[in-house]
C-alpha cells in the first residue's frame, strides 16, 4: 500500500523506516524493508506495526546505502510475516516491493513452479522476484522489460538487485509512484510528503514508465521501448 525506496551516500535504514512513518496513513497490516550492503542482500519483515519491524532492525541492524521498504495492505494471501514485502527469489538476488494487483499471477506462479521455482508467499506479489531470478541475462533494463510483458494488472515496483549494489529501480503501471530527486540522494515513493525531509524535487512517474537510480542519477525511460524520457522536475511549494 506504500513503497519507499533510497539510493545516496547515508545509511538507508533509518530513512526507510521513517518514511515507511510518513506512508502510515495509507494503512496497512505489515512492513518490511530490504538493503542491499554492497555484497548482498538482506531483508527484514513483519506482520503488524512499523514498531514490530523496528524491534527486528534494532537487534538486527542492517547496513547500507540502498534499499527499498513497504507498508502492505493485503489483497491475495492473508497478513503474515511470508505475505509481507520485500520478496526475493530463492538466491536472493532480486528483492521487490509492490504496490497493486497482478491480476494474471496464478497463471505465472503455476509455469514458474513447473519450471522448479519454490514459493514461500501466497501473495500475488512474488511472481515478480522469481520472474526476474528467471529473466535476467546480465541486463537489468532488458530484464524489467520482459517481465513487465507478463504482468497484467496494476502495479508500482521498487526493485534492488545483488548483482547491482549502486541501483534503484523504479516502474509503474497503474499505481502511484514519485521519484524524489536530491543531492547525492535520490528516493521512490508512493507519495510526495515522505520525500519531502530530503528534497522538493520530483519526477512523477507516469503509467508506462521505469526509472534507473544512482546515487547521482535519475534515468526515466519508457518500460517497452527503452527509449529515454526528458521530464521537467516538478517543484513542490507546499509544507506538510
Ligand atoms: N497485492 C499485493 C499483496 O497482497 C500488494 C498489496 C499492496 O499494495 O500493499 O501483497
Amino acid at each position: 500500500c506504500g513503497i519507499i525506496g533510497y539510493i545516496g551516500t547515508k545509511q538507508t535504514q533509518n530513512i526507510l523506516t521513517s518514511g515507511l512513518e510518513k506512508l502510515e496513513y495509507r494503512g496497512y497490516d505489515s512492513v518490511g524493508i530490504a538493503v542491499h550492503d554492497g555484497e548482498s542482500v538482506h531483508v527484514r519483515k513483519t506482520e503488524g506495526r512499523l514498531d514490530g519491524l523496528e524491534e527486528k532492525v534494532g537487534q538486527d541492524p542492517l547496513a547500507g546505502t540502498v534499499g527499498i521498504g513497504h507498508t502492505r495492505w493485503a489483497t491475495h494471501g492473508r497478513p503474515s510475516n511470508e505475505n509481507s514485502h520485500p520478496h526475493t527469489d530463492a538466491q536472493n538476488e532480486f528483492a521487490v516491493v509492490h504496490n497493486g494487483i497482478i491480476e494474471n499471477y496464478m497463471e505465472i506462479k503455476k509455469e514458474l513452479i513447473e519450471k522448479g521455482y519454490t514459493f514461500i508467499s501466497e501473495t500475488d506479489s512474488e511472481v515478480v522476484s522469481h520472474l526476474f531470478s528467471h529473466v535476467f541475462n546480465g541486463d537489468m533494463i532488458a530484464a524489467i522489460q520482459e517481465v513487465v510483458k507478463k504482468l497484467e494488472g496494476a502495479y508500482a515496483l521498487g526493485i534492488v538487485s545483488k548483482h547491482e549494489p549502486d541501483k534503484l529501480y523504479a516502474v509503474r503501471q497503474a499505481s502511484p509512484l514519485i521519484i524524489g530527486a536530491g543531492e547525492n540522494e535520490n528516493l521512490i515513493s508512493s507519495d510526495i510528503p515522505a520525500v519531502l525531509e530530503y528534497t522538493r524535487d520530483v519526477y512523477i512517474l507516469e503509467d508506462g514508465e521505469m526509472a534507473v537510480m544512482t546515487e547521482d542519477d535519475i534515468t526515466l525511460l519508457e518500460t517497452n521501448t527503452g527509449n529515454q524520457i526528458n521530464r521537467d522536475l516538478f517543484q513542490v511549494d507546499w509544507d506538510m
